[in-house]
């Protein structure tokens, strides 16, 4: 999960990181009442998750509270890369004598935590590394080990950072260190780390990416997410504890195990190039091993609920769920739909293979709905399924 700005500051200042102070509003009126409990000039930005925000003037200076005001007016509502502004942050705003780049984040494909930095920073880093690599010291951190501040110094040495800040920095460091650890980020990048004419280190920027599988760990970061910005048919099938991710496509898919709804999807989408319109997977569902009526209905709920889809593919391979039991669960599925008032529209491919099907397929049979429809093979009912979705 990508943080705003103003929550990265946050949690920087949570861990002892210098920040300045500042608050963030939806109106320029609220922008103007921070501003005016700020001492001397403040500076107004943007919060929206992408870079390049003062380029794209979503990052203004004010040297008064009114001054603040028509910034947020202005930048408020604005476009930046396709994300339009719907909040800005109000800070104080520092004198600035050098601008700093450091980052700690996951290193994927070396397995490891990486920590970059460099005395170039304020600009955009892929800039740095494209055109003066050795300005881009990136350093491979031990988890193990850590960071402490000889480790710190290190870092910093090698992205050449001036030698009368480097204690000063090395702190920051380790703090913000702290910060990747302690709150389970995958990155923590601040671009630009200043100096200000004082000589004081501060983080003016931040961009911090929460590990969402340590969500367990942080009862906090729920109450982080933007809820505005995420796609209302996952919500939905996040609240019921679904697998769901939504597709472009029109062919609802359900299937027990990530691997055969993986696979289902790439034969779908194969299949799919055959008929008119070529459709492909509406979404990626997963309703697990012991799936009941229950899941087997929320899952259908979700996936008819969504405008695009034009016929669904239930693809289950019975194991620890035997077939009969996603049968009935089918059948209770509609039945409780039904019930709901939520009437089935759209025809329903079923493919049951595996543990007891004979027994499910029996049920489905026995059922007749009128929209389910059973298929015996995995390809035959891909087939089947986007040919339906086509031929709408
Ligand atoms: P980004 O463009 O999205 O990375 O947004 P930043 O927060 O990094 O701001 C862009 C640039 O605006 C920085 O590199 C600074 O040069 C400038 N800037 C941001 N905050 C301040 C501030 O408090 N004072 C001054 N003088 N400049 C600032
Ligand atoms: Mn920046």
């Amino acid at each position: 999960m990508d943080l705003f700005e103003y929550q990265a500051r946050d949690i920087f200042a949570k861990h002892g990181v210098p920040v300045l102070p500042g608050a963030v509003a939806t109106t320029a009126e609220d922008a103007k009442k921070i501003a005016e409990g700020i001492d001397g000039m403040t500076v107004v930005k943007a919060q929206v998750k992408v870079g390049g925000r003062g380029k794209a003037g979503g990052v203004k200076l004010a040297n008064t509270a009114d001054e603040a005001f028509t910034h947020a007016q202005n930048i408020l509502g604005m476009d930046i890369k396709g994300h339009t502004v719907h909040k800005v942050m109000v800070a104080q705003a520092s004198d600035i004598a050098e601008e700093y780049y450091f980052s700690f984040l996951l290193d994927r494909s070396n397995r490891t935590f990486l920590a970059m930095a460099s005395k170039e920073g304020g600009v955009e880093i892929e800039q740095v590394a494209e055109e003066t690599p050795e300005l881009l010291a990136k350093v491979p951190v031990n988890p193990i080990d850590g960071v402490d501040v000889a480790k710190a110094r290190e870092i910093l040495e090698q992205g050449r950072f001036p030698a009368d800040i480097i204690d000063q920095a090395a702190e920051v460091v380790v703090k913000l260190w702290d910060v990747f650890i302690k709150e389970d980020a995958t990155l923590v990048e601040v671009n630009p780390l200043v100096k200000d004419p004082s000589g004081k280190i501060i983080a003016l920027d931040g961009k911090v990416t929460l590990d969402e599988n340590a969500g367990f760990r942080h009862a906090d970061h729920e109450e982080l997410e933007d809820k505005s910005a995420v796609d209302p048919l996952e919500q939905a099938a996040k609240e019921k504890d679904l697998n769901y991710v939504k597709l472009d496509g029109e062919v609802g898919i359900i299937g027990n195990g990530a691997g055969l709804v993986m696979s289902t999807l790439d034969v779908v989408a194969y299949a799919g190039e055959e008929f008119p319109g070529q459709p492909k997977p509406a979404n990626f569902l997963d309703i697990g091993g012991g799936a009941s009526a229950q899941v087997m209905a929320n899952g259908l709920e979700i996936i008819l609920g969504d405008p695009s889809v034009k016929s669904v593919f239930v693809n289950v391979f019975g194991g620890i769920t035997a077939c009969d039991e996603v049968a009935n669960g089918i059948v209770q599925a509609l039945a409780l739909m039904h019930e709901r008032g939520e009437e089935v529209t759209k025809p329903l491919v079923v493919r049951l293979d595996g543990n007891n099907v004979e027994k499910g397929r029996a049920i489905l049979n026995e059922a007749n709905h009128p929209l389910v429809e059973q298929v015996d093979t995995m390809d035959g009912a891909a087939r089947r399924a986007a040919e339906l979705a086509g031929a709408k």
